[in-house]
């Protein structure tokens, strides 16, 4: 089910045991060779696979194309809401759905940048309501429901990039008229050096010594169509797999991995 479809007595008649899916990504710089949309175009297509398989229990609201960018805006375009601004808005997303009723809420996010202030206002909304019982916020990436690297041994990447073999290679596989050519394009590293600590960053100064930084992190001259059609169907089952078990939740227990369950 889609939010922006339905009415207010529709939408009541589903509070307060329907998850609510709010997807969420970014626009932003994606190389020479892809459009700014990039991250919000493939969530959009995953969610736009799952959402007939799980019609009738989960409601999905409108992707959020607005995302946290700013470790991009030094390339033309890039649309950013900062790191504080987004949590406060993620936060007032989750207070409006929870003001409404419902209890299960999954941000459902397609760009890194998200995943700090994304993670942080789930954590602060739910010591907020610390008194409650019945509620499952939750917040993952749509990489994080699958090992697509384990199945096919032709991705030369271990993990999603940016701008990269995975997602030019989704991008070929939806949308291959706003490709540009890829083909000569260097790789470039997607590490971020003085590991194990993190390191602050901006895309700009990922760049080999007396390199550019075209913008993409990863090897995108490496993508096919064929590999992103897989990629995404890998995600989409991933993710469908992890909705059953948000729909199958008991509504108060926390999720035991089986080996530990209690009794
Ligand atoms: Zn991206």
């Amino acid at each position: 089910m889609n939010l922006a479809e339905l009415t207010h007595p529709e939408i009541a008649r589903l509070i307060p045991h329907t998850p609510v899916v709010v997807p969420v990504a970014a626009m932003e710089q994606h190389g020479v060779h892809l459009p700014l949309a990039t991250d919000s175009m493939l969530l959009g297509e995953v969610v736009r696979r799952v959402e007939p398989r799980l019609h009738a229990e989960v409601l999905f609201a409108p992707l959020l194309w607005l995302g946290n960018s700013h470790h991009h805006l030094e390339y033309a375009g890039t649309l950013s809401a900062a790191p504080r601004t987004y949590l406060d808005l993620v936060s007032d997303l989750l207070d409006n759905l929870l003001g409404h009723g419902f209890r299960r809420i999954l941000f459902l996010n397609g760009h890194g940048g998200n995943i700090t202030p994304g993670r942080q206002a789930i954590f602060e909304t739910r010591q907020k309501h610390r008194a409650r019982t019945d509620l499952l916020l939750l917040f993952a990436s749509y990489w994080d429901f699958a090992r697509p690297e384990q199945g096919r041994g032709d991705l030369v990447q271990s993990a999603v990039g940016h701008a990269c073999e995975w997602e030019t290679s989704m991008m070929l596989a939806i949308r291959p008229d706003l490709v540009k050519p890829f083909a000569s394009l260097e790789p470039r590293d997607v590490g971020y050096g003085f590991e194990p600590a993190y390191r602050g960053w901006i895309t700009q100064e990922r760049r080999p010594r007396g390199g550019d930084a075209p913008g993409h992190l990863g090897d995108p001259a490496r993508a096919s169509a064929e590999k992103g059609e897989y990629l995404l169907g890998c995600y989409a089952d991933g993710m469908e797999a992890f909705l059953r078990r948000v729909v199958a939740w008991d509504g108060h227990s926390w999720e035991w991995p089986v080996a530990d369950r209690p009794g």
